[in-house]
């Protein structure tokens, strides 16, 4: 099942790669499989995938344990908010950090990375849609910063992440992921050496892949739609069965 669905995704960006005039190669697909549990994680490893993408920290450290025993085989990429308490784990556990969006974080992030690791790779989150509550750096505070992360001696500065507002149409979904484009060849241009932007999800992975993604977020098309939150305040039980 996970692994017929990967068929098909692997078909849709050969798609979108060839529309966009571009070696499939150049886009890495990140699976995201938060809210699945590590079997459905073990299963997409098993199908081929090695890089795996989480949005909160707790879970993506259970399942970084119940799939030690490939450890070394899988790259782990923290995708969601980090709360400057929680770097520790991430610092020492994660191989990659898409969310980073202040310069704190990233300091955090340097201070706790393990010596004998490999620098934590990091994306910079810019809020690209200019959404009032949304994460992200806003696309004018990302020179600063990015000069201050590449600075940090365990980190490695990769690149931008974005998380663009909706779109129905084609036109529009393509919009914010040129602009994020243009911000990291901005970045390049002033002597930076900037080689992903992290940008397409199940939605809009076409549009992204015709802006230049180097990576795609993919959940849902995956793993099928993630079960609605349900406080467990809400869960009545079961009616006891008829007397
Ligand atoms: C959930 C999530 C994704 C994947 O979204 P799908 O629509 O399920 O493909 C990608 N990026 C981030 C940051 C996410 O939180």
């Amino acid at each position: 099942m996970i692994e017929d669905k990967l068929l098909q995704l692997h078909g849709r960006l050969a798609r979108a790669c060839a529309a966009a005039a571009r070696p499939v190669q150049s886009v890495t697909l990140l699976v995201v499989s938060k809210t699945f549990g590590p079997g459905a994680v073990r299963e997409a490893f098993q199908a081929g995938e090695h890089r795996f993408g989480e949005n909160y920290v707790q879970e993506g450290v259970d399942k970084i344990a119940a799939l030690a025993d490939v450890r070394s085989q899988v790259e782990w990429h923290l995708i969601g908010p980090l709360q400057s308490n929680k770097t520790r784990v991430v610092a020492e556990q994660f191989d990659w950090v898409h969310s980073v969006d202040r310069l704190k974080v990233a300091q955090r992030l340097s201070e706790q990375r393990p010596a004998q690791l490999l620098p934590l790779q990091v994306c910079l989150q810019v809020n690209i849609s200019g959404e009032p509550s949304k994460s992200g750096l806003r696309p004018d505070e990302v020179p600063a910063v990015a000069r201050a992360v590449a600075a940090l001696p365990r980190l490695a500065l990769r690149g931008l992440m974005a998380i663009p507002e909706p779109a129905a149409d084609f036109a529009a979904q393509r919009a914010p992921h040129r602009a994020l484009h243009a911000l990291l060849q901005a970045l390049n241009a002033s002597g930076l050496a900037l080689d992903t932007l992290s940008m397409g999800m199940s939605a809009d992975l076409e549009a992204a892949i015709a802006e230049g993604a180097t990576l795609v977020r993919v959940g849902s098309a995956i793993f099928g739609e993630r079960p609605a939150f349900r406080p467990a305040a809400l869960v009545t039980p079961d009616a006891p069965p008829a007397a």
